[in-house]
């Protein structure tokens, strides 16, 4: 299959490796120019579980789409949230009308922005269990395994969303065809929407979290509040299990670990995705006329502190 993967930071470059590894034509799109600068000279600097490998793709920044003729069957996001409408903007060239998108993005309400752009029967959403982290330009941390989940957002797209999956399967990227990814991208969004956005503002990790005595009636009410908005987006969440699908991290290997959130405003001072996350369900809150004291304030403080410290 011929794939764009457009945000080429740690997923993208680890989708795009894996996808060219299984024989697929990758073209990678991305705009921090260091990062394109490096790729295009050596690859793709990839710790690969333990092994240190170099994968060469075709690689271009936003402003040199118009002239590069590229045309995909398939463009795989892999941007930040916050990204997502100003890199659409620009690089509108790569959506002809028989291009799908498929947007793995961590939170909610992607496709409000992706249907500026994209026909709705040729978007396809999901999440991902995969995890990767850069270290520099050009350079990217892959340890793990992982899952995919996805769905055509439309009736329409159903063939070709099962073809992605045969593509996925091809490259070991274990993908699963869902009936319901519209629960399983809220269900994430309650872990990102408590976890994450805790642990930045509080500056701690999920274990460290997770032993606050404020810790359990937290992480009820933000989900609690998930759960009102997504019932008025058809979602029935099972806020026990969400509940204690989040609190048994605590306890888990990933206790010791900083969630992105962390990792992108405390420790490398960047814009938080959480406009799409309890940000997103604030939003959505208003507009239904539901009640979302926590998601609204947390946002709040989450911008605050980006201003703080200067987040770019
Ligand atoms: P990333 O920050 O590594 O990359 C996203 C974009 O930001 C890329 O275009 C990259 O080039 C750019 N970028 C990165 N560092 C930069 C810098 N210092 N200056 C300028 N630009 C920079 O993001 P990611 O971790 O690949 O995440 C992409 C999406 O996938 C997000 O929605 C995230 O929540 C989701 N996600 C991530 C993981 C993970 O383990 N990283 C797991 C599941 C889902």
């Amino acid at each position: 299959m011929k794939i764009t993967v457009l945000g080429v930071g740690g997923m993208g470059s680890r989708f795009a490796i894996m996808l060219h590894q299984a024989g697929n034509d990758i073209t990678l799109v991305d705009g921090w120019q260091a990062n394109v600068d490096a790729i295009r000279k050596d690859g793709i600097q990839a710790n690969f579980n333990g092994k240190q490998i170099a994968e060469k793709m075709p690689v271009y920044t936003p402003a040199e789409i118009d002239k590069s003729g590229i045309k995909a069957d398939l463009i795989v996001v892999f941007l930040k949230s916050n990204q997502l409408e100003s890199m659409f903007e620009q690089v509108q060239a790569l959506i002809h009308p028989d291009t799908y998108v498929l947007c793995l993005l961590n939170g909610i309400g992607h496709e409000d922005v992706l249907e500026k752009f994209v026909a709705k029967d040729h978007l396809i959403l999901g999440i991902t269990m995969w995890t990767a982290g850069m270290t520099g330009p050009g350079h990217v941390e892959l340890v793990g395994d992982g899952e995919v989940e996805l769905q055509n957002f439309e009736p329409a797209g159903k063939d070709f969303a099962l073809q992605v999956v045969d593509v996925f399967k091809g490259a070991g990227l274990n993908p699963k065809y869902s009936d319901n990814v519209k629960y399983s991208i809220w269900r994430k969004a309650c872990v990102n929407g408590t976890l994450n956005v805790l642990c930045a503002l509080l500056d701690c990790n999920i274990g460290e979290l997770g032993k606050t005595r404020e810790a359990p009636e937290l992480l009820h009410t933000i989900i609690d509040e998930f759960a009102a908005v997504a019932k008025h987006e058809g979602v029935d969440l099972d806020t026990a299990e969400v509940y204690d699908h989040v609190a048994a991290t605590f306890t888990a290997d990933i206790a010791d670990h900083y969630p992105s959130m962390h990792q992108d405003l405390v420790q490398h001072h960047r814009v938080t995705e959480v406009d799409f996350i309890d940000g997103a369900v604030a939003r959505k809150g208003k507009k239904y006329g539901i009640a979302t004291p926590y998601c609204t304030l947390l946002t709040q403080l989450v911008h605050a502190k980006e201003q703080l410290v200067g987040a770019k």
